[in-house]
């Protein structure tokens, strides 16, 4: 039964690649193997493949993209095969900022490409576009299946994700249709956490129950509050597989908490919205496997110098697949700390012994329901002229935006209103919504600027 399930989930999965991608399915297909075949060979191998692909990026970007050719000019930048992991450190790190201000220098020429624009989630409350193409999509898909066998989930199997989507908290359709797509096309199902009470997170518990799922994949502080419930409760659940995480900082202290309440395996997941999968964790230990065929991982200091091994700093990715968009040296806002050594397990691969993501907020309505912070976040996407903003929850009926916009005007009143509607589905049409424009926000303690904040809870 569990092959002859694999087999049609397989053949389904393949089905969508053809019609979504053509005969790009046969690119996923190749990179999954590359990637199965080698992630078990020794560390200098994976460098050696690394260095490659390394190489042809940035070679590729040097000839083609007008912001790297300058670069190199420039600074008078050459760069050899055996020397690229060294050369790479003359580039300069390539910010938020950079990408803004040069976006029309940061493409090759994209002339017949199909391509897809996506956004950063990102730690620092500057929300960039992210152009992609279908080699990177498909590439990036080989990755995720190849990479989430690590912690045994396979094509085919029940996998429920506790997630956060607006769109359903919004009543937008094309929230639903996904999700009765992945239903049946993938046996996905689905948990909206971004609105969370009482009532619902029984109810949640209960479909675990129901549903059975053999996988969960979820927000760290959403299956976090569920766990909270079913201790609290003395709540039974029925046996997982295993729990992945993601979003968020998956400290020693809630993962074996989680392991405890769910009697399984905890694996951490570390990807992103414009990079895509970057590592997660094995059974034999909880540091991350980074997917170095597709990212070539840096951690800096301050000043941008490389650390040392174990020593924590910001995760610096060059994306080694994106070629209608070569990001170099791409600063993305989290931080952590890599581990050299080989791991138990037998994999080659270079591993985060931990990584720190933001920390997202939980507001919480008048009617005592946690709001998970990203609802808010995710309703500044793809808004023209937001250069940063902040949605802090001053009071349980208060919310104060604050809001850097490119032009120092104010937003539209329309898109004012907008957000008002929509922040007024979760926290109740008694709230009071108000925008403050400033010329800049000012960072936490940690340096990094939070996109929510709430002093409610
Ligand atoms: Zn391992």
């Amino acid at each position: 039964m569990f092959f002859f399930r694999k087999i049609v989930y397989n053949l389904g999965l393949a089905l969508y690649f053809i019609i979504y991608y053509r005969f790009k399915y046969f690119k996923f297909i190749k990179e999954y193997f590359f990637i199965k075949k080698n992630q078990n060979k020794s560390i200098e191998h994976n460098l050696s493949l690394q260095k490659e692909r390394l190489y042809n990026i940035i070679n590729f970007a040097i000839k083609n993209v007008p912001y790297y050719k300058g670069i190199v000019e420039q600074k008078s930048i050459s760069i050899s095969k055996n020397s690229i992991f060294e050369d790479l450190k003359k580039f300069p790190i390539l910010t938020k900022e950079i990408i803004r201000n040069n976006w029309n220098d940061l493409f090759p020429d994209l002339k017949n490409k199909r391509t897809f624009i996506t956004t950063s989630g990102g730690t620092t409350g500057e929300p960039i576009k992210i152009i992609n193409d279908e080699d990177f999509i498909v590439k990036s898909s080989a990755a995720i299946k190849s990479f989430f066998e690590i912690s045994d989930f396979y094509s085919g199997d029940r996998l429920l994700r506790v997630w956060g989507d607006e769109r359903l908290i919004l009543n937008e359709s094309i929230g639903r249709f996904n999700y009765f797509k992945n239903k049946f096309l993938k046996n996905t199902f689905f948990q909206n956490t971004f609105r969370m009470s009482d009532s619902i997170i029984r109810k949640y518990i209960k479909e675990i129950n129901l549903i059975k799922p053999k996988i969960i994949y979820a927000y760290i502080q959403s299956i976090e509050e569920i766990a909270k419930f079913i201790k609290k409760n003395n709540l039974n659940i029925v046996p997982i597989k295993s729990i992945i995480t993601t979003s968020g900082i998956l400290t020693n202290g809630i993962r074996i908490f989680l392991e405890d309440v769910f009697n399984c395996k905890v694996f951490n997941f570390y990807g992103s919205r414009e990079i895509s999968i970057t590592g997660i964790s094995c059974k034999n230990s909880n540091k991350l496997h980074i997917n170095m065929y597709q990212k070539y991982i840096e951690i800096v200091d301050n000043d941008f110098q490389n650390v040392n091994e174990h020593e924590k700093g910001e995760i610096i990715i060059t994306n080694l697949i994106n070629y209608c968009m070569p990001m170099i040296r791409y600063r993305i806002g989290d931080m952590g700390s890599l581990d050299y050594s080989q791991c138990l397990c037998g994999r080659g691969l270079i591993r985060f012994d931990n990584v720190y993501g933001r920390y997202i907020d939980l507001f919480k309505n008048h009617k005592g329901e946690l709001i998970y912070g990203d609802f808010f976040t995710h309703l500044f996407y793809f808004r023209e002229n937001v250069k940063q903003f902040q949605v802090v929850q001053e009071k349980s009926n208060e919310i104060n935006i604050s809001i850097v916009t490119y032009n120092n005007n104010k937003l539209d009143e329309s898109v004012e209103k907008d957000l008002t509607e929509k922040i007024h589905v979760v926290m109740g049409k008694g709230c009071e919504v108000n925008f403050y424009y400033v010329s800049s926000i000012d960072p936490c303690n940690s340096g990094k600027l939070r996109y929510t904040i709430s002093k409610v809870l």
